[in-house]
């Protein structure tokens, strides 16, 4: 049997949990159908919701076994919600989703064709449009992708979303990145593996409403840059030698015009050495930003590298799938 988690952080979802359960439950079963190797838990996050979001997890455990749940003292944030189910998940595969049906189950069945033979070893969507979300909103976000993807090493796909379908080598490889600042869209992509991206146009979330204010998405985006670039610690360094080579050029400049001319140069001087000592500085600071850019690689401590495949892998891959085409004759004999 391989077990799948379904991993889904809620902050204030009353309103749109009992829709959510429903439709994944259809969905799994379907599944299940189609798989008779395939088992579910749901592992339901509580981030500290106000609401009766925890009283829905508990009637929901009581009625079906497969339901699990985590409920944080306070609202740690959707990030924290994700890494705790990734940490407690204990399924072959996790799935992560939001409650709101943003992320429609209706996906799951195709994901896991793309991931259950190795092919993918994550299947994710993709917005192609951005309907229901103000201009000012997609304007912003389609600069940070720019500004992201120019300075960081990390490609970062616009409009890639957290509702994922991954093997449990990819969370392995995602919970080795222990660091404290967690920016997922970066993470996921930062580890790599063969990523299926499924275009789908947006949704928008049922009831209840989001948690996301403009001003907490521009904080995200921050985040996000600063957890996955370190240019703007070296940024000085770039307006420290702007400065001190536009200094050489005054003074040079200014002798040539103190030498043909009698206009007194004095004032033209202190300018150019102020630009100067400036630009040292400026060029000084950013020696420290860059170290500071290394320390700070360090302290994260992120894996050196992850396996995508080993021998092992394959062959535990190989023999599952033996045992699979086994059982498939085992179930076909009774009736014979
Ligand atoms: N969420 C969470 N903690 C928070 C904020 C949001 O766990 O502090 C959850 C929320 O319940 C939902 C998902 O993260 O399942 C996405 O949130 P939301 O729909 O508000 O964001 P949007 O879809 O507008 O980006
Ligand atoms: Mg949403």
């Amino acid at each position: 049997m391989k077990l799948v988690s379904v991993v889904v952080p809620c902050y204030n979802e009353q309103e749109v949990l009992p829709m959510f359960y429903e439709e994944i439950t259809k969905v799994t079963a379907g599944m299940a159908k189609e798989h008779p190797d395939l088992e579910f838990e749901y592992l339901f996050i509580n981030d500290g919701s106000k609401d009766r979001t925890l009283e829905i997890f508990r009637e929901l455990a009581d009625k079906d076994k497969r339901v699990r749940y985590i409920s944080f003292s306070r609202n740690f944030g959707k990030e924290s919600g994700m890494y705790a189910g990734l940490k407690n998940a204990k399924g072959d595969y996790v799935v992560v989703m939001d409650a709101d049906l943003q992320h429609p189950p209706a996906f799951l069945p195709e994901m896991y064709n793309y991931v259950k033979d190795g092919e993918f070893d994550c299947a994710t969507t993709r917005r192609v449009s951005r309907t229901g979300e103000s201009k000012v909103r997609s304007a912003f976000a389609r600069l940070f992708y720019k500004i992201m993807n120019k300075i960081s090493q990390t490609e970062i796909v616009d409009g890639a979303q957290d509702f994922r379908f991954m093997t449990r080598q990819m969370v392995d490889a995602i919970l080795e990145m222990s660091e404290y600042n967690r920016f997922s869209k970066g993470i996921f992509s930062w580890v790599g593996f063969k990523v299926k991206y499924m275009p789908y146009e947006n949704v928008e979330r049922m009831a209840g409403t989001t948690s996301w204010s403009f001003w907490g998405l521009f904080k995200y985006s921050l985040e996000g840059i600063m957890a996955f670039s370190t240019a703007p610690l070296s940024l000085s360094v770039f307006f420290g030698i702007a400065s001190f080579l536009a200094a050489v050029i005054l003074v040079f400049m200014g002798l040539v015009i103190a030498l043909f001319t009698d206009i007194s140069m004095g004032w033209f001087f202190v300018i150019s050495a102020i630009l100067a000592v400036g630009g040292i500085q400026l060029g000084c600071t950013g020696i420290l930003g860059m170290y500071l850019a290394k320390a700070y690689m360090e302290v994260k401590k992120r894996p050196i590298y992850i396996a995508g495949e080993t021998d092992e892998i394959y062959r535990s891959r190989k023999n599952n799938g033996a045992q699979a085409v086994s059982l498939e004759k085992n179930d076909v004999s009774p009736q014979q």
